[in-house]
């Protein structure tokens, strides 16, 4: 077969770049979802300078957020999950916007990088014991709000884990960073989820699938598409593929927001970083771009 065979509609023609794709398996009876994300791994670790460790860490995070927010339906729903640990990573935000664009940051983007074996990264070991939060503003009067405990902080199974208890969803998850020469070269994750209706035949049927099934992101390096690597772990001849969508890292700062992110401290503390005269730099947490106010632009846009 063909790599066209495996085209889904809104995917882009280029099936290397990053995207996303969703299928229904079983007769309809289990959700699949596959992303590739090598480029918005990448670019977050240019952007934030990290070392392997933390660029594995965030990456994961980044495509497991990605595979747990397809479920936003309108243009203005952003989802915003965060990771609190103990280990030297100390935490790491992500906001994923409607139509899967994505942006993040680590609390420390250099720490130590310690291997399970040649070529695993240890991230639990980064991340350490805490918690994972997920926030869903998808504009009802109030947002969604679920939190779980860290499982390993391996990631993968932390996002399963909260699946599960917080949203009642069992799945299967799987992310996968591959590091060369701390550059990223492959990036991605699958979820495999149960929906309604969905029993104990389709739960040992996934198992199976699950067991031996190969690291995702060696299937990436191997050449396989989203859609392909769907096809590969249900085996079921009846798959049906519903849409796919290019993912990217897009932060949404400008000038316009750090200014209002300013307006919201109080009186005195803008005349507290005003006083000596000098120009006030910010700096997007996400993205890392700097803003550069003139003490005259903030006179007056404190709360009192
Ligand atoms: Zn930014």
């Amino acid at each position: 077969m063909s790599d066209n065979a495996y085209y889904v509609p809104g995917a882009p023609q280029d099936l290397k770049k990053d995207h996303i794709v969703r299928a229904e398996g079983l007769g309809g009876l289990v959700k699949c979802l596959c992303v590739r994300t090598t480029a918005v791994c990448e670019t977050a670790r240019v952007m934030h300078q990290m070392s392997p460790a933390a660029t594995a860490a965030l990456g994961r995070f980044m495509t497991g957020s990605i595979l747990i927010s397809e479920s936003m339906k309108n243009e203005n729903d952003t989802q915003t999950t965060i990771i609190r640990g103990d280990g030297p990573l100390e935490g790491m935000t992500c906001v994923t916007d409607f139509g899967f664009k994505v942006r993040a940051y680590p609390m420390e983007p250099v720490v130590p990088t310690e291997y399970h074996k040649p070529g695993k990264i240890n991230v639990g070991a980064a991340v350490g014991k805490g918690s994972l939060t997920v926030v869903r503003d998808i504009g009802l009067k109030e947002p969604y709000v679920g939190v779980s405990e860290l499982i390993s902080g391996e990631i993968a199974e932390d996002f399963a884990y909260y699946l599960a208890k917080s949203e009642q969803t069992k799945s299967i998850v799987s992310l996968g960073v591959l590091l060369s020469k701390g550059q990223v070269t492959e990036a991605g994750g699958l979820m495999i989820q149960l929906l309604p209706g969905a029993g104990e035949d389709e739960i040992s049927y996934l198992e199976k699938r699950a067991s031996g099934f190969p690291e995702i992101s060696f299937l990436f390096s191997e050449g396989f598409t989203p859609a392909q690597i769907i096809d590969l772990f249900m085996g079921d001849p009846d798959l049906k593929y519903l849409d796919g969508q290019e993912v990217e890292f897009k932060c949404n700062c400008s000038r316009e927001r750090m200014l209002s992110g300013l307006a919201a401290l109080g009186k005195n503390d803008i005349e507290e970083i005003t006083k000596d005269g000098k120009p006030v730099e910010t700096v997007c947490r996400f993205c890392n771009s700097k803003y550069v106010f003139e003490p005259e632009e903030l006179k007056n846009i404190g709360k009192n």
